[in-house]
């Protein structure tokens, strides 16, 4: 069989961005091996239950273009499940999960746990005031399987645990740390089965990765400290563990882990705000992983060909915004012109700048814009400050060195001109400018910043902007004389 891999999220509610690189990095391994890619949904811990979270995960990989063909998908807004190893929601899975351990606890290999949780505070506290690492003292450990099953039935509430050997060494060998080394004594017999019925994580993963052909495991360096349990797990039920990678961690500017506290971690946050998903995607993939060579910009399918697993580096990436801006702003710039506008829409529509209506009636005249305004993007949601120039006719210089650029001795001379050669028209465009400034410039001689900066300043309030050609095209005839009329009237 094939590689088979897997992005197993928690459904909490939204994808961090550290999911979306390890959904991502499986995905990049498994297309790149013709592999399968699977996504399943990991609820075991059902006091994390968050409406609707499911179908939000699946919306964002689906926007991410990190699209899986096996296990849980959302297909016309429905939440599906599609494979030959289903279900793929661990919740329905519970019967599964009640065949082995059965087949863990004949073996020996697991047991049925009594202990309150008093008493298991009790042990707890103890340890801790001895000096030593609180863990489970194997009370339960020596109660006979039949005598358990009767006390079980009996009603008395249990747990199920792992039971470890004493003092053996697990070893694995991990795709980006090397051979990791753990001693049995340093571990605590893991509960398996809650008293709820339901799995714990570590146990539900092991049958699932197992019973769903997984060959590799990759997935946040928070979960290396859990699989020595998860090898044993194999072990004890005599199945071979596929190959583990752990992805070190995406951290912020102070090497800390990124959390939510410090603004955008979700995936969605970089979507609001108008993050192209190729920008997202190229940037999250170059974040503790390096390509041979020096490129930056990738597309999906250059990110397919080069990725590789040997290339993820072992200490922890750091999440640097200002390099992100920079990859989606070249992705922006060479965006499809239509397809940019109608991203950009809502941001127009939320500036209030234009209605959902409006936005349909005057598409060209948006597109026009965006085609001024992309290159001064680094995500869309800029568009609502960058546009602003367009949708505010009343001008006002912003700066000092507007107000000086009024004051200029040629100011009234120069729009006097302007303002007669716009009037002769019925309509502007960017070739109108192009001929008008070459023509005023021969008239009156005034060439360079000192024709363009007064005018600019009386459009826009700015000094610096982009090209005067395509302001005069989205203003149009109309509002150009409105606007020379309005700066003339109140600050020349
Ligand atoms: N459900 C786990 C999570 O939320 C998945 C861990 C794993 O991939 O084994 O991160």
């Amino acid at each position: 069989m094939g590689i088979r891999v897997r992005f197993a999220p928690s459904p909490t509610g939204f994808v961090h961005i550290g999911s979306l690189r390890t959904a991502l990095y499986n995905y990049l391994f498994a297309k790149q091996n013709n592999g399968d890619y699977i996504l399943r949904i990991e609820d075991t811990d059902q006091t994390r239950y968050v409406e609707g979270a499911i179908e939000n995960m699946l919306n964002i990989m689906k926007w991410a273009g990190v699209e899986h063909n096996e296990g849980v998908l959302i297909e016309n807004g429905q939440v599906v499940q599609k494979g030959d190893c289903g279900p793929y929601i661990q919740s329905e899975r519970l019967n599964i999960y009640q065949k082995y351990i059965n087949i863990l606890l004949e073996k020996g290999e697991a047991y049925f746990c009594f202990c309150s949780k008093e008493r298991l505070e009790r042990v707890r506290e103890e340890q801790t005031e001895k000096g030593e690492t609180p863990k489970y003292d194997g009370y339960c450990r020596g109660i006979a399987l039949d005598e358990a099953r009767k006390r079980a039935e009996a009603g008395e509430p249990y747990v199920i645990r792992l039971k470890l050997p004493e003092n053996k060494d697990i070893v694995f060998e991990d795709g980006v740390r090397g051979k990791v080394t753990v001693n049995t004594n340093d571990l605590d017999d893991q509960v398996l089965m809650k008293a709820d019925g339901f799995p714990t994580y570590h146990f539900a993963v092991v049958v699932d990765d197992h019973l769903m052909g997984i060959t590799h495991v990759i997935r946040g360096e928070e979960w290396v400290i859990s699989t020595p349990k998860h090898v044993y797990l194999y072990e004890a039920f005599g199945w071979d563990a596929p190959v583990f990678v752990h992805l070190p961690n995406i951290l912020n500017s102070e090497r800390k882990k990124l959390s939510k506290r410090q603004g955008d971690v979700a995936a969605a946050d970089f979507k609001n705000k108008g993050y192209l998903p190729e920008g997202l995607i190229n940037y999250l993939a170059l974040v503790g992983w390096s390509p041979e060579d020096e490129k930056e910009i990738f597309t999906m399918e250059e990110l397919i060909e080069s990725f590789s697993l040997e290339r993820v580096s072992k200490s922890g990436g750091i999440f640097d915004t200002d390099k992100l801006n920079w990859v989606n702003s070249h992705f922006i710039k060479e965006y499809d012109i239509d397809e940019l506008t109608r991203l950009a829409i809502p941001f127009f529509t939320e500036a209030g700048y234009v209605t959902d209506e409006e936005a349909l009636i005057k598409f060209d005249w948006l597109k026009d814009m965006m085609t001024i305004l992309k290159d001064r993007l680094s995500y869309l949601s800029q568009v609502k400050e960058e546009a602003a120039i367009f949708f505010n006719d009343d001008v006002k210089p912003v700066n000092e060195e507007a107000e000086e650029t009024l004051k200029l001795a040629h100011i009234h001379e120069l729009l006097n001109i302007f303002e007669e050669k716009i009037k002769e028209v019925d309509t502007i465009d960017a070739e109108f400018g192009k001929i008008t400034f070459k023509e005023i410039q021969k008239e009156t001689g005034y060439k360079g910043k000192d024709l363009y900066m007064p005018l600019r300043v009386v459009l826009t309030g700015e000094v610096h902007g982009p090209d005067m050609g395509m302001i005069l095209k989205v203003l149009g005839k109309e509002k150009v004389l409105a606007r020379i009329k309005h700066v003339r009237e109140n600050f020349i």
